[in-house]
């Protein structure tokens, strides 16, 4: 029995069927452009590749060669059960949820929270749930993981009342591919993960690190939404909160061009001049781009120095852990992060370094230092998982 994984964004949905116990990947393909002219949908099939053009553009039409796919193998009966990616869970939800007509609501009612993502998630459950009308659906959240923070780490200093009315706190994301990553890391070294404190580093598009102590959660660096925390392909992250008010006067922006400016034209891209791709990044760099290499430089900077802070929310350090897109593949940043992490007693094996690229994980540091690995993060994987228990629990 298999469980298919769904993840909607606000013009794509990414989805795979997979074996919850093994990880194998049976079907997997990315719909995107809906909602818009030229939407397809791109099918990752065992014999190859194929694109499947989508005339109106919609979830459900997405949904119908999802189902056309699953008869030509023969696996619609297969799917025991489907596992949705949901960004923002609130303080409602401390782990994944069997849909309900209330959860449905309590998810509606993160709205505010997450209004990109939370509407887009929804309407791709309205269609999944059309789709695949006689099985179980299962929301995993994207912040559910950091709910385990405690109140130190998670309440800002400000107005008591705009926690207590507004819910304004830190939330945390990508709990799922901590959480994975943590666990893998764990298995790699041999180790329990409930005796572990590790610093995970998840480095994509969005980057975020994790302090987690025996498997939970104490701190992690995105807050009340995905900007907060490190440098990344397009966001700020951590910025003076005075800023919307000095460029609202010296510059004439408004909230709604300052936020889409924050989001979408800084970060790596703002930096540089150049673009939000960290592999084009280190080339332009190489080939001396003095924005490249500042672009570079400032991430590697404000990561040591994030992960050097959740080194305080943990009392003690086992480990780190470099994953994503970047922390996967960039022998460059990691080397560059570890030695400015070496006043914490981080040093890198250069040669067990660059190895680990393209797949490859594994532990990339020096005998002596604070163990640090490689781990290749598999959301669908853990979404699968946690959809699959729980539906196994009954729950
Ligand atoms: P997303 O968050 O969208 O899932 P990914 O996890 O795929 O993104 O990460 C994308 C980032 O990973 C990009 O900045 C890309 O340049 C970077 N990346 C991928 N491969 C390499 C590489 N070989 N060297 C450096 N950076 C890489």
């Amino acid at each position: 029995m298999k469980t298919l994984v769904v993840n909607c964004g606000s013009s794509s949905m990414k989805f795979a069927l997979l074996d919850p116990a093994s990880g194998a990947v049976a079907l997997s393909g990315l719909a995107e452009r809906l909602g818009g002219a030229g939407a397809s949908v791109r099918v990752d099939r065992e014999d190859g590749r194929v694109t499947v053009p989508l005339p109106n553009g919609s979830y459900p039409e997405a949904f119908g060669v999802l189902l056309a796919e699953l008869d030509r193998l023969n696996a619609r009966a297969e799917v025991q059960a489907v596992g949705h990616r949901v960004v923002h869970g609130g303080e409602q939800f401390s782990a994944a949820s069997l849909l309900s007509p209330e959860v449905l609501k309590a998810i509606q009612a993160c709205v505010p929270l997450a209004p990109l993502h939370n509407p887009a998630n929804l309407e791709g459950i309205a269609a999944a749930q059309a789709a695949f009308c006689d099985v179980p659906h299962v929301a995993v959240f994207d912040t559910a993981f950091h709910q385990t923070m405690p109140e130190v780490a998670y309440r800002y200093a400000v107005p008591e009342a705009w926690y207590r009315e507004h819910g304004v706190r830190r939330y945390g994301f990508h709990g799922t591919s901590h959480a994975y990553v943590a666990g893998e890391a764990a298995r790699v070294l041999g180790q329990p993960l409930e005796e572990l404190n590790l610093v995970t580093a998840h480095l994509g598009n969005g980057c975020s690190v994790a302090a987690i102590a025996g498997g939970r959660s104490v701190d992690t660096s995105m807050g009340l939404t995905p900007l907060e925390g490190l440098v990344m392909g397009t966001r700020s992250g951590d910025v003076d909160p005075g800023l919307h008010d000095y460029l609202a006067r010296e510059a004439g922006l408004s909230l709604t061009e300052l936020t889409a400016a924050l989001n979408r034209e800084s970060g790596l891209k703002g930096l540089s001049g150049l673009t939000n791709d960290m592999r084009e990044l280190e080339e332009a760099a190489g080939q001396g781009h003095a924005g490249a290499r500042l672009a570079v430089q400032v991430f590697v900077y404000r990561l040591a120095k994030l992960i050097a802070g959740m080194a305080v929310a943990l009392g003690r350090l086992d480990g780190l852990v470099f994953t994503g897109g970047i922390g996967e593949n960039s022998a460059a940043v990691r080397s560059a992060t570890l030695a400015r992490l070496a006043v914490l007693g981080f040093t890198v094996d250069d040669g067990a370094n660059a190895a680990a690229v393209r797949g490859q994980s594994g532990v990339i540091s020096a005998s002596g230092s604070v163990s640090t690995l490689v781990v290749n993060t598999n959301e669908e994987w853990m979404i699968a998982r946690e959809t699959a228990e729980l539906v196994a629990r009954g729950l």
